[in-house]
């Protein structure tokens, strides 16, 4: 997977990130909607809330419930995927909504819920990671108040060398692989998981890329929601 002058099959340095298009607002009817590509990956993440909980029973009393769907569309993947949630992508909601849950003042909005979706329309490795920076600068979108925003990338280890963001294939075949989310301006780490096995070595050097990664698409994330409300201004200027 890795040739000998070091370059990965789908051309990339290990260090390097699949290239990355981030929009915000492309949601006519969610509160809040946001849309990555990253590589082959496209997901579409929308947010409604906060508003009143259906059913009234889950209404907890001094804070706002997160609830997050991530889902895959059945022609997401090479083989029709059947629509209804499997175990994975009811693991992959609660991992999505853990990771973004501590970005959120949910103590500002009792008794209401923050419901949140993601749609894997094109999946190629790394969906949870991409699902969750879609869904922070949805959450933004919807003006939701929140500490930072957050930011998610894996790293691992493939042909016995370390790289940044992989592909299906390099997920697949690879040794590790260490999904990270992080608030980068509270340096905080929301999510943590890997797959596979590292030395303790190898590790710190897997996350110290992911983390470096995290930073990359930050600055790609403000960028997509600086240019939301640039479009907005001159909208209302005319
Ligand atoms: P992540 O997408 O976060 O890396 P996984 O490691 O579970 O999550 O999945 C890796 C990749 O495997 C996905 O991104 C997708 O490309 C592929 N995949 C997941 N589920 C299916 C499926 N039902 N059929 C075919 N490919 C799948």
């Amino acid at each position: 997977m890795i040739d000998k002058n070091g370059i990965r099959a789908d051309g990339r340095r290990p260090d390097e990130l699949r290239p990355v298009k981030l929009e915000v607002g492309v949601l006519g009817n969610a509160d809040g909607s946001a849309y990555i590509q990253q590589g082959k990956n496209k997901i579409l993440a929308a947010v409604y809330g906060p508003q009143e909980v259906h059913p009234r029973h889950l209404t907890i009393p001094d804070r706002a419930l997160i609830r997050c769907r991530y889902h895959m569309a059945p022609f997401s993947v090479d083989e029709r995927k059947r629509p209804a949630p499997s175990r994975r992508e009811i693991e992959l909601s609660k991992v999505v909504r853990g990771a973004l849950e501590p970005s959120v003042f949910v103590e500002y909005y009792p008794r209401t819920s923050i419901d949140i979706f993601t749609e894997v329309l094109q999946a190629d490795g790394g969906t949870r990671c991409a699902s969750i920076t879609a869904a922070s600068l949805a959450l933004a979108d919807a003006g939701i108040p929140m500490r930072d925003l957050v930011v998610a990338c894996a790293a691992g280890k493939i042909d016995g060398q370390l790289v940044l963001d992989l592909n299906d294939v390099e997920d697949k075949m690879g040794e590790a692989d260490m999904p990270v989310a992080l608030m980068p301006n509270y340096n905080a780490i929301t999510l943590l998981q890997m797959d596979g096995q590292l030395t303790s070595k190898d590790f710190e050097k897997v996350l110290n890329l992911a983390l470096d990664g995290c930073k990359q698409l930050y600055t790609l994330q403000k960028e997509a929601l600086k240019s939301k409300y640039v479009a907005v201004k001159e909208e209302v200027k005319e």
